[in-house]
């Protein structure tokens, strides 16, 4: 008897035992229901299971103890839009293309919802984050569809409950993302204080703006180099271990949502038949490597993700801890081939279940690719890939042109880089970067290409029915058609050629010249990057990538500051080239202001620098009685660009 069957006679015995009003196998025969949870930003580490020292979620450990758990599952990109994109379609970012909030997941691709209802299965997906939603076109595939954004797992868990109920005698395929345990994070005080004494807590849990502006101000302290005068830099440490402790207060109130979702199952008689997967489209950086948040890393931190599935069916699998190196890619293919259902040749993910089902060793998971971040609006922007293969991870990230090797037993916090004492080992993991990368370029590039073809013909069609005519007609529609600003990938080039990576404008002529968004990394806005008549928008802060090639000897900047009102202005604004140095501008109020910077000898030794505009504190029009209602104004910078 293979396992498969073995454990299908044992299942079909334990449920008899159980369950009296159902008249034996025949009716097991039918298909098992799928229900797959996404916890957004969730840390595999952060998990009793994963080894860490909290039980944060107690009802996922009984989940897990009766499921098999992969131990090194990686997300695909530290970003939920092109991760999750990943988990529907077993493809990398750069093959099913939406990449960031600028894309779209086009309809030509198979989602995993599309493909258990083309299998008979009724589908309904649960959506707490609107990046993983309709407006993405996320939502293919789904018979039933439920989004919120920053619904709560509880909202979450009713909307699923109630499908659940009216669908159990028919199999269905089930997607719930949860967004709890991303900040901010909005959750009764009984679970911070689980974890926490709440005498050393100084933040009122109700309190929410309070709860955001001490993570802010942890950020900006720390990772950005901002120096707030309100918060001493000894602060910070205390900020992010509050921080830590409200993450896993987090975790626990999503993990009793779960224990709820699980009871139903049970109540329903449904879950000897239920096959749950949970995973994450990302983790989380506390300040590793400097940064906090995610979306803008290639380090353990930000990619390793629980990889969890139990099935009844199979409690031959109960208990298994797979060692093996699997990507989130793998997880449509996995459940696929659980189902013995055919994997169509789009998928690039490899199958898993068979590491469950059998002893056998495989040699495709010994090595894991992996291409993020495409993020447009954050600070650090850029093209992180990371390859590993056994102990040893080379990560490149394409924009800052940095190189790193490290190995993860001997250094499992990525703090020792070993590229230059290790060139072998870097050049065959760059290679196989390298291999990675073009190939899945070319399909990002053939895709777009198709997309524009559609969109055209799309637009001819309404031409030839009349819809369209004259100039402006046109221009709207075509605004209806193309509704997201697309990301110009062309600055990362085929890999391999280093050169390709000079290919930015040399001044950014926010007026004349197309704005590359790569360029904008950084700034603390809503409104960053978003451009008017008067400039791009900037509220305190913008940081952009310039190339030096050729060497400039200036940089200048043209400003206008908005109209500003009340006492606590901004006098003075500080450029700084790389966080290395520092020149500080004066204000004296609104207007027009061109300023002109040296470019330190320092950075002719780097084909690319970051510079910093910041002002010494917001620009406000009015103070209101809160933060929060204050009303802000902004620095618009017109243009910018080196001058001999
Ligand atoms: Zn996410």
């Amino acid at each position: 008897m293979s396992n498969q069957s073995k454990g299908f006679f044992i299942a079909c015995i334990g449920l008899l035992a159980t369950i009296s009003i159902h008249t034996g196998c025949g009716e097991l025969r039918q298909k098992p229901n799928v229900v797959v949870l996404l916890v957004d930003t969730l840390r595999a580490d952060h998990l009793k299971c994963y080894g860490y020292h909290r039980d944060t979620a107690p009802f996922l450990e009984e989940l897990a103890r009766r499921g098999a758990i992969f131990t090194q599952c990686y997300a695909p990109s530290d970003y939920t839009p092109a991760s999750t994109a990943s988990l529907f379609t077993g493809q990398y970012p750069l093959a099913h293309g939406y990449l960031n909030s600028h894309y779209v997941l086009a309809e030509t691709h198979t989602t995993i919802a599309e493909i258990f209802q083309r299998q008979g299965y009724t589908t309904a997906g649960f959506i707490a984050n609107g990046l993983a939603g309709e407006k993405y076109q996320m939502d293919q595939g789904f018979d039933h569809y439920f989004e919120k954004n920053r619904a709560s797992a509880a909202e979450l868990v009713a909307a699923a409950s109630a499908f659940i109920e009216q669908q159990a005698d028919e199999p269905f395929f089930v997607y719930l993302h949860f967004l709890d345990v991303h900040d901010p994070h909005r959750i009764p005080q009984e679970y911070h204080d689980r974890f926490a004494d709440p005498a050393d807590f100084a933040y009122d849990m109700q309190d929410t703006l309070q709860l955001d502006n001490f993570v802010m101000q942890a950020w900006w302290e720390a990772a950005q180099g901002w120096r707030d005068r309100t918060v001493g830099s000894d602060q910070v440490a205390t900020y992010f271990a509050d921080y830590v402790q409200l993450y896993d207060a987090s975790i626990s109130y999503w993990d009793e949502q779960l224990g709820a979702l699980l009871d139903l199952l049970a109540v329903q008689g449904i879950d000897e038949r239920t096959i749950i997967v949970v995973t994450s489209d990302h983790g989380e950086q506390f300040l590793e490597h400097g940064y906090f948040g995610h979306g803008n890393s290639g380090y353990q931190v930000g990619l390793h993700v629980p990889f969890i599935i139990s099935d009844p069916l199979h409690p031959n699998i109960a208990g298994l801890q797979v060692d093996n190196l699997v990507n989130a890619v793998d997880i449509l293919p996995t459940l696929l081939a659980r189902l013995n259902w055919q994997i169509a040749p789009a998928v690039q993910g490899q199958e898993r279940w068979s590491l469950l089902a059998s002893d056998a060793p495989d040699a495709t998971s010994e090595s894991i690719y992996t291409e993020g971040t495409f993020m447009a609006n954050r600070p650090f922007s850029t093209l992180i890939q990371t390859y590993r293969e056994g102990e040893w991870k080379l990560l490149l990230d394409r924009l800052r042109d940095t190189k790193e090797l490290y190995h993860l037993k001997e250094d499992p916090g990525e703090l020792r880089d070993r590229f230059a004492e290790q060139p072998e080992i870097a050049a065959r993991l760059y290679d196989k970067i390298r291999q990675y990368y073009n190939g899945n370029l070319q399909l990002f590039e053939q895709h777009q290409q198709s997309q524009m073809q559609l969109t055209e013909q799309k637009l001819q069609e309404l031409r030839a029915l009349g819809y369209i005519t004259g100039r402006a007609g046109l221009q709207r529609s075509a605004k209806e058609f193309f509704p997201m600003k697309p990301v110009r990938l062309e600055q990362f080039g085929p890999f391999g050629d280093e050169e390709d990576l000079g290919r930015f404008s040399h001044a950014i002529d926010f007026f004349r010249g197309p704005v590359t968004w790569g360029q904008i990394i950084g700034g603390y806005s809503d409104r960053v990057g978003q451009r008017d008549s008067t400039g791009v928008w900037f509220d305190r802060r913008a940081t952009f990538l310039l190339p030096n090639q050729p060497v400039g000897q200036r940089v200048v900047v043209e400003l206008t500051i908005d109209p500003m009102g009340g006492a606590d202005n901004p006098t003075q604004i500080e450029v700084k080239f790389n966080e290395q140095s520092s020149e500080v501008w004066a204000l004296n109020g609104v207007g027009p202001y061109r300023f002109e910077a040296a470019l330190p000898a320092f950075l002719q030794q780097s084909a690319f620098f970051y510079l910093t505009i910041e002002a010494d504190s917001r620009f406000v029009i009015r103070k209101a009685t809160s933060v929060r209602n204050d009303i802000y104004g902004a620095m618009r910078i017109r243009r910018l660009y080196l001058e001999r």
